[in-house]
């Protein structure tokens, strides 16, 4: 509702890094003595891996090796401190990754453990299964191998998608098609830098859909062919910023009637809702990863901003169905004084027949007794009265 447009005034609680800064710092390393990857959280660069040993002391032990596949070089360094979050970087002269390659892999990798991480920690999904990029769905005419897929108990399958490279809205109702028939959830993730996030253009910002903003939204982008397919089948995409553990939902706060032009609308007859089809841009929500549940029945990743996006739908609903309440009562009004003046009119025009008929009643000499009146005309002054009189 309307506490939402706030939420980003009143500051409280530890400062969260800014989301969807299209920042790629490293923040996984593969570690060589577990043989699994590690993820160095925000702000705890000067902090412990574990009890007794340091960020800083593993890397330079030489430890903790680049997960980037075309590299695998040991880090050189824990950056901390500064601006930027804390990340690993190379030594100088050191894994210089291709930029399309390199960010694309580790951005797909970095999602994956990002995602698989959370699967295996969250409430929700206590006692699922989880495979990571090992388990295919297959159907007789085909097979896909979804990134993260999340089993329950009795047999529910959750397929979590990251998407970097770039898809068409055609493809990617094909494989969203192949889940469907296979009875599988599909979930899909957006990479916050490369071909799926693109910044909206100035153009786009002053469009009227994206006038109104909550300071919490991250960004605003261009939804592409795909982004609009994927609304048109009412899929909202979502964009995942692995370094912040951040999950982007597609947001505008718009009013839901098409205006005409010129007029005035006001903020607070709009709603928060997601972009209609049309739109060539919208905003993004950020909210962490770990307060998102997975909502089975709507086949979604249930976000926060899809909670308010859903409340405010409702409020919608509510708003039109009272706005009709009150059109029919007008109208109830309207129609019961037409009728009550019909009535008066009925009731009148009776009156005047009764009446009418009565004076048929009544012999025309009494009805005008003037024009009936025989009195004799008044005596004429003779001639001479008019004469002047001499004085
Ligand atoms: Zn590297």
């Amino acid at each position: 509702m309307g506490t939402s447009r706030w939420r980003g005034l009143v500051n409280s609680g530890p400062r969260r890094p800014r989301a969807f800064t299209q920042d790629t710092a490293q923040v996984l390393a593969f570690d060589k003595k577990t043989r699994q990857l590690r993820y160095l959280p925000a702000g705890e660069g000067n902090g412990e891996v574990e009890p007794g040993v340091t960020w800083r002391g593993h890397v330079a032990r030489g430890m903790l090796l680049c997960p980037a596949t075309d590299c695998g070089l040991p880090f050189g360094r824990v950056v901390a401190g500064g601006a930027r979050r804390h990340h690993f970087a190379h030594r100088p002269g050191e894994g210089e990754h291709d930029d399309v390659t390199g960010p694309e892999t580790l951005w797909h990798l970095s999602a994956k453990d990002v995602l698989g991480r959370w699967a295996a920690t969250h409430p929700s999904l206590a006692d699922w299964t989880l495979h990571l990029d090992d388990t295919p769905i297959t159907l007789p005419d085909g097979w896909r191998r979804p990134d993260v897929l999340a089993v329950s108990p009795d047999g529910v399958k959750v397929a979590f998608e990251a998407q970097y490279s770039a898809l068409t809205g055609t493809d990617w109702k094909a494989r969203h098609d192949f889940y469907a028939k296979a009875g599988v959830v599909d979930i899909w993730l957006f990479a916050h830098h490369g071909p799926q996030w693109r910044p909206a253009t100035t153009r786009q910002r002053h469009r009227r859909e994206l006038v109104w903003r909550d300071p919490d939204w991250a960004a605003t982008v261009q939804l592409s062919g795909l982004h609009q397919t994927m609304l048109r089948h009412g899929v909202i995409p979502l964009w995942l910023d692995p370094t912040t553990q951040t999950i982007g939902t597609a947001t505008t706060r718009v009013h839901p009637s098409n205006t005409s032009p010129g007029e005035r609308l006001w903020e607070d007859s709009a709603y928060t809702l997601p972009p209609r089809r049309t739109f060539r841009a919208c905003h993004v929500a950020a909210d962490a990863l770990q307060q998102c549940e997975v909502d089975l029945e709507a086949g979604e990743l249930f976000t926060p901003a899809r909670r308010e996006q859903r409340e405010e739908h409702q409020r919608l609903e509510q708003d039109e169905q009272a706005a009709r309440d009150r059109a029919s009562r007008h109208e109830e009004r309207l129609q019961a004084e037409w009728d009550q003046h019909q009535q008066q009119e009925r009731r009148r025009k009776d009156a005047e027949r009764a009446a009418a008929e009565a004076r048929q009643q009544i012999p025309l000499k009494e009805q005008f007794p003037p024009l009936f009146r025989q009195d004799p005309p008044p005596a004429k002054p003779p001639w001479w009265k008019f004469w002047p009189r001499r004085t």
